[in-house]
């Protein structure tokens, strides 16, 4: 499957994406799931001019130009050859076409933070391009910073401290290693998106008939261009740039001084950015399959991964279609020998992921209200093998156990002393504390993926699996993550030469599953969520409780209803514990639902101020970086340190309403799990 799947570019809207698609669903037909079909839906994408490649270029006191940006990496010579001669060149998707001149300020990652500490140097990025490096936030972001404080455009680079390695032994690059050669261009959308899906349909499905806003009137696309090149081109352009030194945190691995700008070097005097990237409505196809269920068929596990990438996509997302096909074909298998889940089984291949996570948006806001009474749960691989370290593992609180679970039956494929399981290797290198013998880690779900619709808009738990490296923190994702060296051979030297890990991912992914699709009770755990829930709440009032107190809000309501979940949750379990395993299926089927019932009850159809399309108050994050509740933490940061201040009277109001609307969601999922005819009502 990998190398068919790798073999040419298949970028979402293209003739070579629609082929893998039919690839997809005909696979699934030939494989024996009982059906398979396309989901088409007509989106906003964009891309690269044809003809003319965006360049950023270094110009004398004259105009002339000193130095150009390069048009796409080379071709690397590798064994077996890529082919890389239909290759997507680096753009920024959605930038608007354009050509701008101006000085250069350097903006380190574009956090927030990184712009105060511009404007604290005062240097203004007002009528200038700025540079900035990728990391720590997304493009969208970035760039809707720099445009919102009158920039003119932005131009992103990696830098070699976020793509090549520092440790003995692992800073060989491409074709020669895992690390990212100077060449290597990141490409990504520069959407800002918050929830809504495709740009033009915000809230509903991108059909054929749908009504369709203006571009001027969508709020995510920029309006400033924007370029991505390679640290080689980078350098160019830093190293004439002028101003004085940043601080060391802003420093990259680049053998120069990093500037703030905004004057240059001699000769240099300014830079063009030219941009040449279009906006079109396109098809775009999710392919779904479906294992009917024997007893439950109208309840849903839906397994989901994106297929389109920027190029041949060997690890993002293409590692994880071919788990995914892996699983059905085994599946196929085991049906053939008359074997048929308890639950229907469903497998998606979303497209348009990298544009903005468009086909499962546009999914979920087409079958939102089904997918809301019926599934209970949605798995999601993207980049199932980015290396063969550890599993990083996102999930919604009430699954943890159940990934434990399936994590104990799966071998590690190597010998090691950090053991024998999945689960011991896991809790060895990635345990939730620094004491050795702890639990693994387990992340609460987070904005990038197809996973992001299901939690967010419609409260589905949600699980996201990969298999990554040691340094998480230094290089956030893989160093070769969506340029043109993300080949066959990447994966075949370097990451999972016999494919062992790719097994490893496909068994964890299928056992989960299974768990989700035949177990008799749902393993869906309220006790962790409520323990999360208290931590939550732990948080607000460790570093907040005397602001509540001196601004005289009372936080008991909340206190109690975190402790009526918690009660209400263990009261559930201890019942659900008393039931053999032999009870009457519509009994069953009611203690199931409640467990379904709980994740939707912290959903808002209102939306979390701000960003209305995501609905989910526990598990929207936060504008800001809070461990709480994610509108009331963002409420609780917006009234900084002076909350006695008249002036944020409003604020103050603000914050005192989010309290209430969180304390009503959480005693409402405590209580789907009071007995059904109890006295709650
Ligand atoms: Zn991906």
């Amino acid at each position: 499957f990998r190398r068919i799947l790798t073999q040419k570019p298949h970028m979402a809207g293209t003739q070579d994406g629609h082929d893998l698609a039919d690839y997809v669903r005909r696979t699934w037909l030939d494989q024996g799931l009982d059906s398979a079909h396309i989901a088409p839906y007509d989106v906003l994408l964009s891309y690269p001019h044809p003809d003319r490649p965006s360049y950023v270029a270094l110009l004398d006191d004259s105009g002339n130009e000193m130095f150009r940006s390069s048009p796409g990496e080379p071709p690397l010579d590798v064994d077996p050859p890529a082919d890389i001669s239909s290759m997507v060149p680096p753009f920024a998707a959605y930038s608007p076409s354009g050509v701008v001149e101006g000085s250069l300020v350097y903006i380190n990652y574009g956090r927030s933070s990184d712009f105060d500490t511009l404007e604290s140097r005062g240097v203004s990025v007002r009528g200038k391009i700025t540079i900035g490096r990728y990391g720590r936030t997304s493009r969208g972001r970035k760039l809707r910073r720099a445009q919102d404080r009158g920039a003119i455009g932005l131009i992103l680079y990696s830098d070699p401290k976020e793509v090549v390695g520092t440790g003995s032994g692992r800073t060989r690059m491409y074709p020669d290693g895992w690390y990212a050669p100077g060449s290597a261009v990141q490409r990504g959308h520069f959407l800002y998106g918050t929830g809504e899906g495709e740009p033009l349909t915000p809230g509903y499905p991108a059909t054929d008939y749908a009504y369709r806003i203006d571009q001027s009137e969508s709020d995510q696309l920029p309006t400033i261009p924007a370029h991505v090149i390679g640290y080689t081109d980078a350098l160019e352009l830093l190293r004439h740039m002028g101003g004085s030194i940043v601080p060391s945190s802003w420093r990259g691995l680049l053998d120069i001084d990093y500037r703030f700008g905004p004057d240059m070097q001699h000769p240099a005097s300014q830079v063009r950015l030219d941009v040449n990237v279009g906006t079109e409505t396109r098809t775009i196809h999710n392919v779904v399959g479906i294992i009917r269920g024997r007893e439950e068929p109208d309840r849903y596990v839906v397994l989901g991964n994106h297929r389109d990438a920027w190029n041949l996509g060997a690890v993002d997302p293409n590692s994880g279609t071919a788990c995914l096909l892996e699983i059905t074909r085994a599946l196929g298998e085991m049906m053939r020998r008359g074997w048929r889940p308890r639950r229907t089984l469903m497998f998606v291949s979303w497209d348009a992921e990298e544009h903005g996570m468009h086909g499962s948006y546009e999914w979920i806001e087409e079958f939102g209200k089904i997918m809301s009474d019926r599934a209970v749960a949605y798995i999601n691989v993207d980049n199932a093998v980015r290396d063969d370290y550890t599993l990083r593992a996102r999930a919604t609180p009430s699954l943890k156990p159940v990934l434990k679970e399936a994590a104990k039956m799966v071998p590690w494929p190597v010998s090691t002393r950090d053991g024998d399981t999945l689960y011991q290797v896991w809790s060895k290198r990635s345990p939730q504390t620094s004491a050795p013998d702890s639990p693994p880690e387990i992340d609460l779900p987070a904005s990038a993926s197809d996973y992001v619709p299901f939690v967010r808009r419609i409260g589905v738990p949600i699980l996201d699996l990969a298999l990554v490296h040691r340094y998480t923190y230094t290089y956030p994702n893989f160093p070769l993550y969506h340029t043109a060296y993300e080949t066959f051979h990447l994966q075949k030297s370097f990451i999972d030469p016999d494919f062992q890990f790719h097994r490893l991912m496909s068994q964890l992914w299928g056992n989960v599953a299974l768990s989700l699709a035949e177990s008799w009770i749902l393993p869906i755990d309220p006790s962790e969520y409520a323990d999360t829930v208290q931590e939550m709440y732990n948080w607000l009032e460790n570093g907040y409780g005397d602001k509540f107190e001196g601004s005289a809000i009372s936080l008991d309501a909340l206190e109690s209803a975190v402790a009526n979940f918690s009660q209400a949750a263990m009261v559930f379990e201890e019942e659900l514990s008393s039931l053999g395993n032999e009870t009457d299926p519509l009994v069953a089927r009611m203690y199931n639902d409640q467990l379904m019932q709980m994740e939707r009850a912290f959903i808002d159809p209102l939306g979390i101020p701000y960003r209305k399309f995501y609905r989910h108050t526990i598990l929207s994050s936060g504008l800001y970086t809070t461990d709480t509740f994610p509108a009331l933490g963002d409420a609780v940061r917006r009234m900084g340190s002076d909350w006695t201040d008249p002036g944020k009277a409003d604020k103050l109001e603000e914050l005192k309403e989010q309290l209430s609307i969180i304390t009503f969601f959480i005693q409402s999922a405590a209580n789907t799990l009071a007995k059904p005819a109890s006295t709650v009502f």
